[in-house]
């Protein structure tokens, strides 16, 4: 590729909002096989909201008000949802965050947790009977936290967020072009793969934990792939390096954007396969 051509083709692409950190992705993202997407503030908005809440007046303050530690998207909604309810928040005395379970805290001399069942397992917090209503609102696409008190289990707070309107286009544009397409989350199979339907994706792998997805990139890549992650999140950042192309969500954080090859401004999916279509073109004029 002639310097100039790569040139022009990078400006191309700035002026659509596609800015590329260097002209050598510009010529790697030509050769893609695969492009794995992780799931929130990706391919959803990122605007999480409380949906429904199983549990009573005390656990929603409590849940509430241990979740203020925590700068997790879910967080935010549960905090936003209590807020709304003019629940009073209580002062947190311990906080611990448990990435891909959830959260631990004290307040008000009780310990609360809030997160998946891999959190409630490791506690050993007995479901009492409701997985058929927290499989109810997973296959709804919700992700559902459970919620218990000093041990016993007190409800099921559950979020939705809505998937990005142009992202069934996207995604269908980037088969069309020839691509696997992969959506990589943390939350739980029988959500993911509830969003992953709504935008026309086939293949998902759910339930990583952060450290792990820069391992299902590598897993792709020994396939004999070349692969590109997007992802917003200071989650998904080792993958982002891993990839042989990374692409950060310009609506996302700076760690995600600094990690990445490329950002799409506004978080706009359709830019994707317009930065393949820009590669082809300007690999082609070089031909
Ligand atoms: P994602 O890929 O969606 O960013 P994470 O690894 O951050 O996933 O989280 C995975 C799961 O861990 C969430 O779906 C949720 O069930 C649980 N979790 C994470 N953070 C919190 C939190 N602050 N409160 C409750 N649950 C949480
Ligand atoms: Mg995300």
């Amino acid at each position: 590729a002639t310097p100039t051509s790569i040139m022009v083709g990078t400006g191309r692409a700035a002026e659509s909002g596609i800015l590329f950190k260097g002209g050598e992705h510009l010529e790697g993202i030509h050769q893609l096989n695969a492009i794995v997407m992780d799931k929130t503030g990706t391919i959803t908005k990122g605007k999480p909201e409380v949906t429904d809440f199983t549990g009573d007046e005390e656990a929603l303050q409590l849940l509430a008000s241990a979740e203020k530690g925590s700068e997790h998207p879910l967080a935010g909604a549960i905090v936003a949802y209590a807020t709304e309810k003019n629940i009073d928040f209580v002062e947190v005395d311990e906080f611990d965050s448990i990435p891909g379970h959830g959260i631990e805290a004290r307040l008000a001399g009780k310990q609360v947790l809030v997160g998946n069942r891999k959190l409630m397992n490791d506690y050993q917090i007995d479901m009492e009977g409701n997985e058929e209503e927290l499989v109810e609102f997973e296959t709804d696409g919700k992700t559902a936290m459970l919620i218990a008190i000093d041990g016993a289990y007190r409800g099921i707070v559950a979020v939705a967020d809505t998937i990005k309107e142009t992202a069934p286009q996207a995604i269908r544009e980037l088969k069309e072009q020839g691509l696997e397409v992969i959506m990589l989350t943390g939350d739980n199979e029988r959500t993911a793969q509830a969003i992953a339907k709504q935008v026309g994706i086939d293949q998902v792998i759910a339930g990583v934990l952060p450290e792990e997805k820069a391992d299902k990139i590598k897993e792709i890549q020994d396939m004999g792939k070349k692969v590109a992650m997007v992802g917003d999140g200071v989650n998904d950042a080792p993958a982002l390096v891993t990839a042989d192309i990374g692409i950060a969500i310009g609506t996302g954080t700076e760690v995600a954007i600094e990690a990445a090859d490329l950002t799409i401004l506004g978080g706009e999916l359709l830019l994707i396969p317009k930065a393949i279509r820009i590669s082809h073109a300007t690999i082609q004029n070089i031909r």
